[in-house]
């Protein structure tokens, strides 16, 4: 499925819950955001079916996040249930970490291909800071079990927050270099009143590596090393420790020109794009009834609202949706 503007629609972002087991300074307020009540939750059964009528439309990749998709029951038979539906070749994960020591394996059996694992810093004091959980331990045992378990690679997304963990970046470059992860830096987004304090862009933090590690290369697409694909991050090799680092800039340097993407939150909301207040329901017609066709056709008419970009570049952000909610 094409877009209006010529661009290949074929990745779902499914988000499996709204709830959380963290509270991440950029995503959650402490207190954590209202819940949605467990009938608003889209049912496996529907998930199961949305994607079927995707993979329909072209849809040849499907990322499960949330909320944290690990607390989600049933997630490893879900995984199971759409890595069997025809066309659907991928299928990832966007995980905090925290239960994969005990779900790896069985993950990887169901038939989970990649693993992204979101992780700050691996100072134990600044991961209690940044996401009011003391649970780094937990996470960096989930990323060894993940390991054994056979993901290859693991990416790690970090966010990277001035005043939190600006000082941990060259820390966190030398844990994935020796677990053999792939790091990659994401822009925060203005989700949070304290964003214009503790965002930092990522030409600042290539700089930052590039002292310690040396000058660097961009990489291309195609190459061996990007085999499992980097997603919307422009890869980079620094060429003294051979570090490679990925860099995925919504705000400085946004990639929607390349943006394949389509969104259903935990309720059965559609976004075609992140960052606008656009959502089409799509829950109240996998309840009432409706053939797949009519719900082929509703996909289709939301492709065809996904905008040309993204507008936080003027400083409007156009979804109420906190990240936790929207399924980052
Ligand atoms: N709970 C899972 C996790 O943390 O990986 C999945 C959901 S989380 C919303 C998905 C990703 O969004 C995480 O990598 C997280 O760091 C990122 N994220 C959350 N809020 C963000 C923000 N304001 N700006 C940039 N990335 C954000
Ligand atoms: Fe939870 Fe992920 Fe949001 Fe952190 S970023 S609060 S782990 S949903």
């Amino acid at each position: 499925m094409k877009d209006n503007y010529g661009r290949i629609i074929d990745y779902l972002r499914i988000s499996l819950t709204d709830r959380c087991n963290f509270r991440c300074r950029y995503c959650m307020p402490p207190e954590g955001v209202e819940m949605m009540e467990h009938k608003e939750i889209l049912t496996l059964e529907e998930i199961v079916r949305l994607a079927e009528i995707s993979a329909g439309l072209g849809v040849s990749k499907v990322r499960l996040t949330g909320g944290e998709p690990l607390v989600r029951k049933g997630v490893v038979d879900l995984i199971r249930r759409i890595s069997s539906i025809h066309g659907i070749g991928n299928i990832s994960m966007t995980t905090n970490g925290f239960f994969l020591e005990e779900m790896a394996e069985d993950l990887k059996k169901s038939g989970l291909t990649s693993l992204n694992v979101s992780l700050d810093t691996v100072s134990r004091e600044k991961f209690k800071t940044i996401t009011r959980c003391d649970g780094l331990e937990q996470v960096l045992r989930g990323i060894s079990a993940a390991k054994e378990a056979g993901f290859n690679p693991i990416k790690i997304n970090a966010v990277a927050l001035r005043g939190f963990n600006d000082d941990e970046i060259i820390s966190l470059a030398d844990y994935a270099v020796k677990e053999g992860l792939l790091l990659r830096f994401i822009e925060q987004m203005p989700f949070d009143l304290n964003h214009e304090s503790s965002f930092m862009a990522a030409a600042e933090i290539i700089e930052m590596l590039c002292e310690k590690h040396g000058e660097i290369e961009a990489l291309e697409y195609g190459k061996r090393i990007l085999s499992a694909g980097s997603g919307p991050a422009s890869l980079y090799r620094y060429k003294k420790s051979g570090l490679i680092t990925g860099f995925i800039t919504p705000v400085s340097n946004h990639f929607c020109g390349s943006c394949n993407r389509l969104r259903v939150t935990s309720d059965g909301k559609l976004k075609p794009c992140l960052l606008s207040a656009d959502e089409i329901d799509l829950r109240v017609q996998l309840r009432n009834g409706s053939s797949d066709e009519s719900i082929r056709e509703r996909l289709i008419s939301a492709i065809g609202l996904k905008p040309e970009s993204h507008e936080l570049h003027k400083h409007r952000f156009g979804s109420e949706r906190g990240m936790s909610k929207i399924g980052g």
